[in-house]
């Protein structure tokens, strides 16, 4: 196994941050995963499982073995007259997946497109964007204990999918290794074009009857327009999560902020766009040091290069600590903090 040691994981995240690992090895199969967790040496470190860095703060050095995810491989598995499943190696590139899928003429995954890492960390927090969640297309996943080195069996019910969330994050944090993930897509898929500026970039692209395709170039021009590219502005996606909140808490809050943004979610509840919180917290656009919120996204914090995880992560509890006392609402981060 070629153990590469003490070196720097700036390559390995997308905020850039230049923190180092004791040890990191790339795992490209499931056999290659059981030998790194079985060898006299390496199985007493404490481990962390990386997949593309793009949803994670590093805040200190990794003082132990870094796994990098490069299980590679799609296929199809089973298909119908309406339906294929598809299962793919979890270091495979969601949006080489997506892109896939869309060769293929298959729906489910287009409004998914250009969210970056890795296949294996999107049932993680059930990727979503633009109406869309993982979960939508999710099949099944298979993952390695990291204890017993079984290979267990996740339905979507045993992921226990929710929004930004599931079991991976909470209850068996850390416990398991996502090996494969299948998921079940359309040849007849129902597209949905009503989010945002779908809809609207469609009309520009002058396409009146779109396919999957169609939506996929969509998405991804309005994701180019609007979000700050991580090879040149370091940067983890929407550092926090939109709050849900009571709907009394949201009526009272629309009475002293009209211009609230919020949206139904179930009976009872409405998800305030954190976005729009940060923003009106003064926070958009700000510089502070090597870090700040971007300009046109305020819930992106980015680094302009030579910023620690400290740094932002301050920078984190300061935007959370004025969101609550401006309108009494938390915001927790969707960003994985180490
Ligand atoms: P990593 O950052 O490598 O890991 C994230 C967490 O998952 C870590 O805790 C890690 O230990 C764990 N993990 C990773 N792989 C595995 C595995 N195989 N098994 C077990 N644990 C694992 N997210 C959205 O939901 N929607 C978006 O629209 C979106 N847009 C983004 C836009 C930008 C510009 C950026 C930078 C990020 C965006 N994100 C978005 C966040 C991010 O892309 C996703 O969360 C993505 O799934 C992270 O994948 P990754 O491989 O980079 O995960
Ligand atoms: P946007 O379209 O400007 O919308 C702002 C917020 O309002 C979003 O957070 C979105 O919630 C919510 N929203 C907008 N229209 C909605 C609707 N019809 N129904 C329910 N909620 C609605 O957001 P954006 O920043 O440009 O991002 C576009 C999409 O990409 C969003 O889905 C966003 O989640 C996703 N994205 C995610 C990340 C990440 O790192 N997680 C980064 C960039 C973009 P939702 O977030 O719940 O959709």
């Amino acid at each position: 196994m070629p153990v590469e040691k003490n070196i720097s994981l700036k390559p390995y995240n997308t905020f850039g941050i230049d923190v180092k690992a004791k040890y990191l090895l790339n795992i490209d199969s499931t056999e290659n995963l059981r030998e790194a967790l079985t060898d006299d040496y390496l199985k007493h470190q404490d481990r962390l499982i990386l997949g593309g860095g793009s949803n994670i703060l590093f805040t200190r050095d990794v003082d132990g073995l870094v796994l990098l995810n490069r299980i590679s491989g799609i296929e199809i598995v089973r298909q119908d007259d309406q339906r294929v499943w598809v299962r793919a190696g979890a270091g495979e590139t969601w949006h080489d997946l997506v892109m896939w899928s869309i060769e293929q003429g298959l729906g489910g995954m287009e409004n998914l497109s250009l969210i970056p890492g890795s296949v294996g960390a999107g049932p993680m927090q059930n990727i979503g964007a633009y109406g869309v969640e993982l979960k939508d297309s999710f099949y099944e996943l298979e993952a390695l204990q990291l204890d017993t080195m079984d290979i267990r069996k996740f339905s979507a019910a045993d992921c226990k999918f929710g929004y930004r969330e599931s079991v991976f994050k909470h209850e068996l944090k850390n416990r398991f290794f996502i090996i494969h993930v299948t998921f079940c897509l359309s040849r007849n898929p129902q597209l949905n074009t009503s989010y945002g500026a779908i809809a609207q970039e469609l009309q520009h692209m002058g396409i009146t009857v779109p396919g999957v395709r169609d939506v996929s170039n969509a998405v991804i021009n309005i994701r180019r327009s609007k979000l700050p590219d991580p090879k040149v502005l370091g940067n983890a996606g929407s550092f926090f999560k939109n709050p849900e909140v009571d709907q009394q808490v949201f009526d009272q809050l629309k009475a002293a902020h009209p211009n609230v943004v919020g949206y139904p979610t179930i009976p009872g509840k409405v998800k305030l766009a954190a976005g729009w919180l940060i923003e009106q917290c003064g926070w958009k656009g700000k510089v502070v040091g090597h870090t700040g919120s971007h300009k046109d996204q305020a819930l992106v914090l980015v680094n302009y290069g030579e910023a620690t995880g400290k740094e932002i992560y301050e920078l984190a509890l300061k935007i959370r600590d004025s969101v609550i006392e401006k309108f009494g609402v938390r915001i927790d981060p969707e960003v994985n903090v180490y």
